[in-house]
């Protein structure tokens, strides 16, 4: 099947490593142009110089932090002045902090909302004028299976997910007519630096190794086992392709069953 995303442009935030690290490559390797953003710039500048040796396409990263709103403006006003325009926009950032009501701070929840919700509205905010001019874009959000099933002690995540997920459904609706869709896509279990460093952590609070503590995540798993983020790239590259030009407005999991309810 040809996607239609040679010659596309491509803004991946939080791009330098795991699942929007995924993602990138995967749109590279179908020829998409990229912009990538993220705070660590050695990093970010590393994981560029792969991929467009890999998939000799061009890589523009643009070191951001995307609760600035200043940071985001730069990253999509370089995207636009070296590619012309943003076809294709993924938002993404690192999770929001595990906790409970109690344990949560006011200073806390705003953070996180920078972090989680504002962030994507801010970049769609920039990108969507070109879109809607030239008649065809993506918006693809990547959120969590939290949206679907709130995963306990994960109060921040659970409600800012659900907040993105209405404000996603709802444009979804203002712009389709435009030829532009917006999407989300919920990982799972998925096997990134992030959640190795989570089952250390929780790992070494209940004293036994890490791999024990990912046992008890794969058990929650139909498939018995995490996702490896290749297999949520394929698709999140799918729906942000022309060929998912009829699909909007949707939540769809990458989980390998563990969401379990109807739809
Ligand atoms: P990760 O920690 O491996 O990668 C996160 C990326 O975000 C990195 O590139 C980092 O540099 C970047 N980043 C973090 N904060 C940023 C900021 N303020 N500005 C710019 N860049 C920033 O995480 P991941 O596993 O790839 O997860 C990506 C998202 O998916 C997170 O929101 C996570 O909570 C969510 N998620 C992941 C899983 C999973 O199992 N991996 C499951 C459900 C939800």
């Amino acid at each position: 099947m040809d996607l239609g995303l040679k010659n596309k442009v491509a803004l991946v935030a939080a791009g330098s490593r795991g699942l929007g690290r995924a993602v990138a490559e995967e749109l590279a390797a179908e020829g998409a142009s990229l912009v990538l953003c993220a705070r660590d710039a050695h990093t970010l500048d590393q994981t560029a110089a792969s991929i467009a040796t890999n998939s000799n396409v061009q890589v523009l990263a643009v070191p951001a932090d995307v609760t600035v709103t200043d940071d985001i403006k730069r990253v999509v006003e370089t995207g636009i002045e070296r590619f012309g325009r943003i076809d294709i926009l993924v938002t993404n950032a690192g999770g929001p902090p595990a906790g409970r009501f109690e344990q949560l701070t006011h200073e806390q929840w705003e953070e996180a909302i920078r972090l989680t919700l504002f962030s994507a509205i801010e970049l769609t905010r920039l990108v969507l004028p070109g879109m809607k001019e030239r008649r065809w874009g993506r918006i693809l959000n990547i959120t969590s299976i939290a949206v679907k099933q709130p995963v306990d002690n994960l109060l921040l995540s659970n409600s800012l997910r659900a907040g993105l997920t209405g404000f996603a459904r709802t444009l979804a609706n203002e712009v389709a007519a435009d030829g532009i869709t917006v999407n989300n896509i919920l990982p799972g279990y998925t096997r990134t630096e992030r959640l190795d460093d989570l089952a250390r952590m929780m790992s070494e609070k209940q004293g036994i190794s890490a791999d024990e503590f990912r046992g008890k995540w794969e058990k929650e798993i139909p498939m018995g086992r995490l996702g490896e983020p290749r297999e949520f790239a394929a698709l999140a590259t799918f729906l942000v392709s022309e060929r998912a030009s009829y699909i909007t407005g949707t939540s769809i999991q990458v989980d390998g069953g563990w969401i379990k309810s109807l739809l």
